[in-house]
């Protein structure tokens, strides 16, 4: 990373270490929120929705607690009436690199993959829900029915993504299927994969372009330039947890 300053803050996970040599040229896959620009308007929910076959849970399980979204938008309210003003902040796995879901899953189901994404094996989850009760950021769903698909909703599901079923942890993948295929699109034509193009679903659908995603190793890559700006900050950074989620505060923010 070396076009980005640090801002006295530290550099966003893994950015700035030597790349150990078992990984090769791979990317470190990273986003970039700027909070100056998100409106709340939740298209990067639907489309997370969509992409990734998140069931609609309704509102009785919601109040039960269950509310399932892989990508949430935060609001909070600024000043005092009538000079109100509204905030929102977009939250997902921060795909930390020190994770604190990682080390409490007994079956090893969520891990570390070599291009810095915290990975979920569903197949290998046992529903204990250790890692959601040691995730600060409550961004890890479980699972506590099997999604009810009526006709015709069954055609609207991705088939690049599995459905998930009952008794599993899901969050944010950074659309890991739109990361692969687009892998092996690169590879088909015989070139290597380009800066900037794979686009997860909520950047895609975020009309302002709040959301930037991209390779943090790569200094052409429009998240690597991003992460230099002054109003950067991690979310919870104290905890040393190391997001790759770096925000953009609001311009004129002091903290
Ligand atoms: S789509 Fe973009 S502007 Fe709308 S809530 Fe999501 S991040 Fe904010």
């Amino acid at each position: 990373m070396p076009e980005t300053a640090t801002n006295g803050m530290p550099e966003p996970a893994g950015a700035d270490q030597p790349r150990p040599e078992s990984e090769g040229e791979l990317p470190r896959w990273g986003m970039v929120a700027d909070l100056d620009r998100c409106t709340g308007c939740e298209a990067c929910v639907l489309a997370c929705h969509a992409e990734n076959n998140l069931p609609i849970v309704g509102e009785e399980e919601c109040e039960n607690d269950r509310a399932f979204n892989w990508i949430r938008v935060e609001r909070y309210w600024e000043g005092e009436y009538p000079h109100t003003k509204a905030r929102f902040m977009p939250i997902l796995c921060q795909h930390c690199t020190h994770a604190p879901c990682e080390p409490v899953c007994p079956v090893y189901a969520t891990y570390h993959n070599p291009e810095g994404l915290n990975a979920q094996v569903y197949n290998r989850c046992v529903g204990t829900r250790y890692c959601a009760n040691n995730c600060p950021y409550d961004v890890r769903f479980f699972n506590w029915f099997d999604p009810h698909w009526p006709e015709p909703m069954p055609m609207m599901l991705n088939p690049d993504v599995t459905v998930r079923s009952r008794g599993v942890m899901e969050k944010c993948t950074f659309c890991i299927q739109r990361i692969n295929g687009a892998k092996e699109q690169a590879a088909i034509d015989g070139r290597p994969l380009a800066t900037d193009e794979v686009v997860p679903a909520c950047a895609q659908a975020c009309p302002p372009s709040v959301l930037v995603f991209g390779d943090l190793r790569d200094p052409q890559s429009k998240a690597s330039k991003l992460v230099g700006n002054e109003r950067r900050f991690q979310l919870l950074g104290e905890l040393g947890t190391e997001p790759v989620v770096i925000y953009l505060k609001q311009a004129g923010e002091s903290s």
